[in-house]
């Protein structure tokens, strides 16, 4: 079966030009914070710096996903076309994302962390201490978790995924598949959080979700229920 998500030759060069620079920004400064004279200070900070990193990428893809899946309509300009459509299309057809291939799963949130990598590569780590590594090991572990993002949301829903993928998944390291399938219940207005799902239940217990729509429509932004495309999707009917 092959995927509904098409993309010309260029694109599929910009992908995998997105994953090779990524890749090497991500070695280059790794290499960096490993050579610098880290002391006592700068290594507990390097440790602290995991967990703060996990927390930034779940955050940061739990504000993207519920960006393009609430606020807007598949009409908004630019926006609309080349991310919210695909993100409201995944509601309609879950699994359409397992027949995605590497670099289509992979591509575009490589290419979205260049920038960021670039300025993180360019801080001067120098005498490595404790503040400058906790910022810079945050700021990399975040973004290769938000780059492998779609990975682990499209193991969420692939039917027999890896071994290892299953026993992280399992633990709740990663994305798992039934936390996830909470965010596919209509009307999707919860677990937003696609990389580890850590935050979900934080954001449904203070309302960040809401608040947040709340606060969008006061300021005037068309939302969700204003879309007459979800029209089309058989969740969308509630349960007489
Ligand atoms: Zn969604
Ligand atoms: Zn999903």
């Amino acid at each position: 079966m092959e995927s509904t998500y098409t993309r010309t030759t260029g694109q599929k060069a910009a992908e995998a030009f997105g994953v090779v620079a990524a890749m090497a920004l991500i070695s280059l400064t790794t290499w960096r914070v490993a050579s610098a004279p880290l002391d006592m200070a700068a290594i507990i900070a390097l440790g602290a710096a995991l967990g703060v990193g996990v927390l930034l990428a779940d955050l940061f893809s739990g504000f993207v996903h519920w960006l393009f899946d609430r606020c807007g309509t598949e009409e908004t300009p630019f926006f609309g076309p080349n991310f919210i459509r695909a993100f409201r299309f995944h509601h309609k057809d879950p699994l359409d994302i397992t027949l995605h291939g590497f670099l289509a799963t992979n591509g575009n949130t490589s290419l979205a962390t260049l920038l960021p990598l670039l300025l993180l590569n360019m801080m001067p780590i120098g005498a490595g201490h404790w503040s400058v590594i906790l910022v810079v090991a945050s700021l990399v572990t975040a973004s290769v978790l938000t780059i492998l993002t779609n990975q682990f949301h499209k193991w969420a829903h692939t039917k027999t995924p890896p071994a290892l993928v299953v026993w992280l998944q399992d633990r709740g390291i990663i994305l798992g598949r039934d936390h996830h399938a909470v965010h596919h219940v209509w009307p999707h207005e919860s677990h937003f959080c696609i990389t580890t799902g850590w935050l979900n239940p934080v954001m449904g217990r203070i309302q960040f979700w809401s608040r947040s729509e709340a606060l969008a429509k006061r300021c005037g932004i068309p939302m969700y229920f204003d879309d007459a495309s979800h029209a089309a999707d058989p969740s969308a009917a509630p349960a007489e």
